[in-house]
């Protein structure tokens, strides 16, 4: 019998109710108390990976420290249990049945029909065995993407029915994250999609132990003893996830709630007193900043902001190291491509311009850079950001008009940007990019250097281009510092201009590596330096709206 336990997460009502929150807070509880928990989040989507899809649906892609290209809800993980996901702590529809496929093409099957039960089903429960033994996990938490009723999650929610039998009932939790609605004009709280959600799971075979319940108002105990005696789960696990400030809270709830303690007591587990000391630290001073400073996002898929999702998170624990609150101004790159640049980016301490692909919102990237940089205003470049600072200076301070990347412009005079060699023959497009952390050496006395207050880095890529190396000696002598590169000097990986009080840019995204406990230090130093910004340069509404206040 395995000593390994398994806590399965679904959820009902509807979608983007914070179930991998929730999931990840529970983690969060377990690992404060010692034990050893690898997360698996399984999509019922058909892509192999989340490396195909556009941002603007799905959100950010978590790329992991192994190179995969994963759902967001992997960062939650990540930042909230403080360890490494791996290619295999995200699985699709579509891998699990690549996988079958290709087994059945080799034989493997000897002869049989495939079938979803159990081909499919012995396909996913392989897997989740598979991540709780390459993590030597205590617990695996393994949360189902989508919302129970969907067609496409019914393979996943079978096979974790099976898991009950196959790993015996004393290693198998069920957790079910619902939404309490209130309605009219005194917010009656609504307990009747809950019981629904519930029926519908029961109908599958599985029989929640706990119910987590999303809610804007406190739960009074009448309400869980109703849902209680619907849904059959013991009154004190039913368990209220209220709307909070941060979501960095949710485990603190939970905690008061008694989540843990019943988790383990289900699953026959030790329970000791948690060490939430340091996380305690870090939500008082999110909660509590003694000041605050104006980031500019700029970036092209602006109108879904989980795409910038372990930006906007990096600039919360960098906050909290500065005892500060970041306030994110979400600028669409487009919007700066005419009319007064400056006007649109005056009020703010520093400009963060992230990530992206193609060709639009390019030149407002190159506008808000050039402002960044003609005003001493706190830069920081991220991967394309950083090709666009490159681009900025080859047309601005070096005087090469028309400069660019090849991503753009296949004609461009001077291709400052162009495609990494071992990518010229790549056809495919997923998961074929430089993918994953890589080393980088920074050069001693570097801001970089400074900065990470190290020599060596490890950071994770995603990205096709990189920097021309035959306009490197040129670009130097105008004054940009290569201070970041790769360990055999190939590749660019972070710029920097001395002359500015903080202009930088990295070819990595540094966001996938931020934690609540352990900020990132380009963050921290970036949010930093727009908090001195601010002290020497108050901003003034009044003035700035009637156009004559200074930068
Ligand atoms: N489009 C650029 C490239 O592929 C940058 C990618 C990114 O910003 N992640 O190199």
């Amino acid at each position: 019998m395995s000593s390994t336990k398994y806590i399965f997460v679904t959820g009902g009502v509807v979608s983007s109710i914070g179930k991998g929150i929730a999931a990840a807070s529970l983690g969060r509880l377990l690992r404060s108390r010692g034990y050893t928990v690898a997360p698996l989040k399984m999509d019922p989507y058909i892509n192999v990976d989340a490396g195909t899809m556009n941002p603007y649906q799905h959100g950010e892609v978590f790329v992991t420290e192994d190179g995969a290209e994963t759902d967001l809800d992997l960062g939650h993980y990540e930042r909230f249990l403080d360890v490494n996901c791996t290619r295999n702590s995200n699985v699709t529809t579509g891998r699990i049945y690549k996988s079958v496929i290709d087994k059945e093409r080799r034989g493997d099957y000897l002869g049989a029909t495939v079938q979803v039960i159990p081909h499919i089903t012995d396909e996913i429960k392989e897997h989740i065995r598979r991540v709780g033994r390459e993590q030597n996990a205590d617990i695996v938490i393994v949360e189902v993407g989508g919302t129970v009723g969907d067609i496409e999650s019914l393979p996943f929610l079978e096979a974790i029915r099976q898991f009950r039998k196959d790993a015996g009932a004393e290693n198998v939790m069920y957790v079910h994250v619902t939404l309490i609605p209130t309605v009219g004009r005194w917010d009656e709280i609504k307990t009747k999609p809950t019981q629904h959600s519930v029926i519908k799971l029961r109908e599958i075979g599985i029989a929640p132990d706990v119910l987590i319940c999303r809610t804007r108002v406190p739960l009074p105990d009448e309400v869980r003893s109703k849902i209680s005696l619907f849904t059959d789960v013991a009154q004190n696990a039913v368990v209220e996830s209220l709307d909070v400030e941060t979501i960095y809270e949710i485990p603190l709830l939970f905690e008061r709630a008694g989540l843990a303690g019943l988790t383990l007591r289900r699953l026959g587990l030790p329970d000791t007193p948690p060490d939430l000391s340091e996380w305690e630290r870090v939500v008082q001073r999110i909660k509590h900043p003694s000041a605050r400073c104006r980031i500019a996002l700029v970036g092209k898929y602006i109108e879904n902001r989980d795409s910038y999702l372990s930006i906007a998170e990096s600039f919360q624990h960098a906050g909290a190291a500065n005892d500060a609150a970041v306030e994110i101004e979400w600028i669409d790159s487009s919007e700066l491509e005419q009319g007064d640049v400056a006007a649109r980016l005056r009020h703010v301490d520093g400009i963060l311009v992230a990530h992206g692909f193609g060709a639009r919102g390019v030149e407002g990237k190159l506008n808000a850079i050039r402002y960044a940089r003609e005003n001493g205003v706190p830069f920081y470049g991220i991967c394309y950001g950083m090709q666009m600072a490159v681009i900025e200076f080859a047309r601005n301070v070096v005087g090469l008009e028309g400069a660019h990347t090849e991503e753009v412009d296949h004609n461009t005079p001077y291709p400052v940007i162009h495609l990494l060699p071992e990518q010229r023959a790549i056809g495919d497009k997923g998961g074929t990019m430089r993918l994953g952390a890589y080393p980088c050496r920074l050069t001693p006395n570097s801001l970089a250097a400074r900065l990470y207050g190290d020599t060596v880095i490890y950071e994770r890529h995603r990205h096709r281009y990189e920097v021309n190396n035959e306009y490197r000696a040129l670009l130097e002598r105008h004054g940009m510092v290569f201070s970041g590169v790769s360990p055999d000097n190939r590749l660019v990986e972070m710029i920097e201009l001395p002359e500015h009080p903080f202009f930088i840019a990295g070819q990595f995204h540094p966001e996938f590596k931020s934690r609540p406990n352990r900020p990132h230090p380009v963050f921290v130093g970036l949010v930093r330096a727009a908090l001195e910004r601010r002290h020497r340069h108050p901003y003034t509404p009044a003035l700035v709206e009637h156009g004559s206040a200074g930068s």
